[in-house]
């Protein structure tokens, strides 16, 4: 019985850490990498570059070798610092404003969000 409860307990937590870490259907690339470093931090690798692209644009192969090749040498913040450092200035993470086509990793236009808040 507590084997079971533990189960049910491990694959809920595995659930929400996957829900967690799951892009949003017209999240970008640039938003979503914010978003993973911001909350679980860059672990030295493309691991958030590589699910993005895992989830939301498997057959973009060359998607890694694209973002090491725009200086994005070696892990996801040197992806964000590089390759997208046209970011509002800002103390906290801007939801994404969206892209037109799930899965382009052209970065939202933050600029046209209302400026509330
Ligand atoms: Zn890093
Ligand atoms: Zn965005």
């Amino acid at each position: 019985m507590a084997d079971n409860v533990a189960d049910l307990v491990e694959s809920e937590l595995a659930e929400l850490s996957q829900r967690l870490t799951t892009p949003e259907e017209r999240e970008c690339l640039r938003c979503y990498l914010l978003r993973m470093i911001s909350e679980f931090g860059c672990d030295g690798s493309h691991r958030w570059t590589v699910r993005w692209r895992d989830l939301r644009a498997p057959r973009a192969h060359g998607l890694v070798q694209r973002m090491q090749r725009r200086g994005g040498c070696c892990c996801d913040c040197e992806v964000i610092f590089n390759v997208f450092p046209d970011y509002p200035e800002t103390d906290r993470v801007l939801p994404c404003a969206g892209v037109v086509r799930a899965g382009s990793a052209v970065p939202c236009d933050l600029r046209s969000l209302p400026r509330s808040a």
